[in-house]
Order: C-alpha cells, then sequence, then structure tokens
C-alpha cells in the first residue's frame, strides 16, 4: 500500500467504521444512505475541528462568573456539489452559525480536468476557518481545484474532510495543497479505470439521492 502524505487524518473510530460500512453496502438503499451520511459527517467534523482556535468568553452561570471559549472566527462549510450537500446540512446542526458556500465541478469533456460552473461564497471568506466537504476523494482533481478557487477567492484557513479517500487521490490532493489538512474516514485501496474508489461506496451523488445511471 502507498504511504498516506502528511497532513492525511484517518479517523476510524468504530462509529465510524460502521456507518461507513453500512454506506458501501450495495443493499443500503438512498434514505438510509443519506442518514448513515449524516451521522458520518457529524463524526467526522467533530474530529476535524479539533485544533479550531478559540477565545476566552466571560459569562455568569446562575450561579458564579465563569470564563467559557467561543470560537476565533466564524467558519463557512463549503459543500462540492451535489454529493457534498448531505455532509453539509448534517454538519450546520452542529455548527449552527456557520456559513455555507457552494462549489459546483464538472468534467471538462475536453480536458477531462474538473472546471468550476458554480462558486457561491460568502463575503468573509479571508476571515473564516472555511471546511470543505465532499464524500469521496477520487483522483483529487476536483478537491484540488475547489481549494484552488478558494485560495483565489481569499481563504486563507482551508480543511477538507471526506469520507472515503484513496492513496492516488491524496498524494495528488497533497502535491496541489500541502498545507490544507484532509480527514477522512478510510483510505480505499485506489481508483479503477474509470476512476472510481475501489472498494468505494460507487458514486455518492447518486446512491444518497438515488439517481443510479
Ligand atoms: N465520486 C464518487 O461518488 N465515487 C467514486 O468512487 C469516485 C468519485
Amino acid at each position: 500500500m502507498k504511504a498516506i502524505p502528511a497532513g492525511v487524518t484517518v479517523i476510524s473510530h468504530p462509529l465510524v467504521r460502521v456507518k461507513l460500512t453500512r454506506m458501501r453496502d450495495e443493499r443500503t438503499q438512498p434514505a438510509e444512505f443519506r442518514a448513515r451520511l449524516a451521522e458520518l459527517a457529524k463524526l467526522l467534523i467533530f474530529e476535524a475541528t479539533r485544533d479550531l482556535e478559540t477565545r476566552p468568553e466571560t459569562i455568569r452561570t446562575p450561579l458564579a462568573e465563569h470564563e467559557g471559549a467561543s470560537l476565533a472566527r466564524p467558519i463557512i462549510v463549503v459543500p462540492i456539489l451535489r454529493a457534498g450537500l448531505g455532509m453539509a446540512e448534517a454538519i450546520m446542526q452542529l455548527l449552527a452559525d456557520a456559513s455555507v458556500g457552494h462549489i459546483g465541478m464538472k468534467r471538462d469533456e475536453h480536458t477531462h480536468r474538473p472546471a468550476s460552473y458554480y462558486f457561491n461564497m460568502p463575503g468573509h471568506l479571508p476571515d473564516a476557518d472555511v471546511i470543505v466537504v465532499d464524500p469521496m476523494m477520487a483522483t483529487g482533481h476536483s478537491a484540488s481545484a475547489a481549494v484552488a478557487k478558494l485560495k483565489e477567492s481569499g481563504a486563507r484557513r482551508i480543511r477538507f474532510v471526506c469520507c472515503v479517500s484513496c492513496p492516488e487521490g491524496l498524494a495528488q490532493f497533497h502535491d496541489s495543497h500541502p498545507d490544507v489538512p484532509v480527514f477522512t474516514a478510510a483510505v480505499d485501496a485506489g481508483l479503477n479505470e474509470n476512476a472510481y474508489i475501489v472498494p468505494g461506496l460507487g458514486d455518492a451523488g447518486d446512491r444518497g439521492f438515488g439517481t443510479p445511471a
């Protein structure tokens, strides 16, 4: 197995592995797939936000003054359309004050490289902790292009969260963005000839939205 690049955290908590197994199972129907994806996203975000900076916030409980904490910066969650939407909605239940930016990526038929067809970000991108979410990091090209576009638009603190990745995609992404940490539930064996992750879980968008080709 190829080495996993620096900056990649594999979150192999038992609950993560159990939920991902249900998502991988070809018998799992869209409703269950979406439910497990939402749960998995929350578990992953818990780990992926472990080092977020906080600042002291003094409040009063009913009994005494207490020095607690609030997040140092606003958070922007950025799903890559369309499969990332299921993760973003779940994450917003934990990060209610976060904003959401959307990136649509599609493959250019001539260059076979991803091109952005939709990019809509909140204005405070440069000041925010930005969390990009996509269930799959396959070739790594979409992820790299999405992060490049975010950087061009001023994002300075970016992390990437996915459910399934593979060595090729992680290496590609690391070469393009060594400064962006990646959090993944699994690093699978590799890609097939159609750039699908094997064993993977199939097309995450199709599985979640019930639109198999
Ligand atoms: N996108 C998916 O949804 N699945 C893969 O295996 C690769 C890319």
